[in-house]
């Protein structure tokens, strides 16, 4: 990860100071003298992370942040206020800005990178969040809402193990007041925890009487339930070597002791923000996988993921000599039934033929539709005289009964009232009969097979004489 970090001071020193310790740490560097410098930088720059220097001459830092933060385009970009130790009220109006963190002059090594590192991290999940919602809407997932409270990551649910009473009960009360927080003294009994319930954070006190709290952070990060949970630990002055360790296996953040509670606050909320956005973009992704496979229409199988099963199918059958059937059905003069009652019925006329299809196939069968009003079961260790029962089945089944659509609309008079179209199929059949066969053979003799039931007046099941 290479993150573009842009450092403003208005003294040139403290830039280069800052520049090159990032620069140690492999990030790309820009930076800038005054905040109208910086500001123009940023509509040219793809930029990840800010560090803001708040004492500069002209545009104070402050003005800087609220700045970037009132504009829609930069609103998402993390901004670090650098300030100085004696002006503690320095945090209060940098949040009060939009701030996302800070770092006191002189600015330490560990802090400097560990924030960072974060918020850049932060940062190109946004990105990629914002780009996947996008390419989600163009492919017609809806929208669930999701994205919306991925980016507001306001409150979140946080346990705090800590064994001292007046800092949990400090913590407690300082955490409570955005989010859902609770306290637990064992770090045994905060691993179930953990484990059972969904928490977007835990903060582990390094300073605990009767355990090891890296050993628990360690434990948090090797268990599947909680490896992707967010930790922040709660360090004592002069603890830097267990900060150093904690860090190294996967601790996201830390607060010093005694714990400023606007840095608790600014941290806690770029972890939580961080985890409700890669809970995001793991759920879209199973979403978009689920996509890629499935008919949207009907939910069946779709083609691509029929070619791709097929080919294993049919290797594996031919080698091992088991059975395998290919049946074929096509909706008869299906043009018809748009015409008559309208694509919206058609839809519901193939969301039900669907539905028969499925009703007529075993769980080992595969039920796919092949685009159109065109569809196919494969089915494995299935003989031809048994396959041609269940085409027989299907298309009984199909001819039987009519389709009732509840959205049909009459294309004449507007109407939105259900109709019952009577429907009917024909279906071709073909098995995996010669050495030589592949998905292809197998198609087209199933294909012929349909067409001969097509010419021979529809309505009715052919099997591929070979
Ligand atoms: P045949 O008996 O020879 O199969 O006649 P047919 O009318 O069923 O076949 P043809 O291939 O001429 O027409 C298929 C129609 O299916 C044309 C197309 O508009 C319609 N169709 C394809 N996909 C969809 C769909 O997703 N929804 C709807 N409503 N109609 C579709
Ligand atoms: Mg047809
Ligand atoms: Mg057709």
């Amino acid at each position: 990860m290479t993150a573009r970090v842009l450092v403003v001071d208005d003294i040139l020193a403290n830039v280069k100071l800052l520049e090159a310790r990032l620069q140690a740490e492999y990030f790309e560097v820009l930076s800038a003298y005054s905040g109208a410098e910086a500001l123009d930088l940023l509509t040219r720059e793809r930029i990840d992370v800010v560090l803001l220097d708040v004492m500069m001459p002209g545009m104070d830092g402050f003005e800087v942040c609220r700045r970037i933060k009132a504009n829609s385009k930069t609103h998402h970009l993390p901004v670090v206020m650098v300030t100085a130790l004696d002006q503690p009220s320095d945090k209060v109006h940098g949040l009060g800005n939009g701030a996302d963190d800070f770092l006191t002059k002189p600015v330490d090594d560990i802090a400097l990178v560990t924030r960072v590192k974060n918020l850049a991290r932060l940062k190109m999940l946004n990105d990629e969040m914002v780009m996947r919602a996008s390419t989600g809407k163009d492919m017609g997932i809806p929208d669930d809402g999701a994205l919306a409270k991925a980016l507001s990551g306001r409150s979140g649910r946080i346990l705090v193990v800590d064994d001292h009473p007046r800092s949990a009960a400090r913590l407690l009360e300082v955490l409570s007041k955005s989010n859902d927080a609770f306290a637990e003294r064992d770090p045994q009994a905060a691993l179930v925890k953990l484990a059972e319930h969904n928490f977007d954070l835990v903060i582990v006190s390094l300073s605990l009487q009767s355990a090891d709290g890296l050993r628990l952070c360690s434990q948090i990060r090797s268990l599947e339930r909680t490896r992707h949970l967010p930790i922040i630990i709660l360090v004592e002055v002069g603890d830097e070597a267990r900060l150093l360790r904690g860090l190294d296996m996967g601790v996201n953040d830390y607060v010093m002791r005694p714990v400023d509670r606007h840095e608790l606050h600014a941290r806690v909320k770029t972890q939580i923000k961080r985890k409700r956005h890669s809970d995001f973009l793991r759920h879209r992704l199973a979403e978009t996988v689920e996509m890629s496979i499935t008919d949207a229409l009907t939910g069946l199988q779709n083609r691509r993921y029929m070619e791709g099963h097929l080919k294993t199918l049919v290797s594996d059958c031919l080698r091992t000599g088991r059975r395998l059937s290919m049946l074929v059905a096509d909706i008869d003069h299906f043009k018809i039934v748009n015409d008559t009652h309208g694509h919206d019925a058609g839809d519901a006329v193939l969301r039900e033929f669907a539905v028969r299809l499925k009703r007529n196939t075993r769980g080992m069968d595969l039920a796919c539709r092949l685009g159109g009003e065109e569809f196919v079961i494969i089915m494995p260790d299935t003989e031809i005289t048994r396959a041609y029962q269940v085409g027989e089945r299907l298309r009984a089944c199909i001819a039987a009964e009519p389709f009732t659509t509840a959205t049909g609309h009459e294309p004449t008079s507007g109407s939105s009232l259900g109709h019952a179209i009577r429907v009917t199929a024909s279906v071709g059949l073909s098995t995996l009969e010669r050495a030589d066969d592949t998905p292809d053979t197998l198609f087209k003799r199933a294909d012929n097979a349909l067409y001969a039931a097509k010419r021979r007046g529809r309505n009715r099941v052919v099997a591929d004489a070979a």
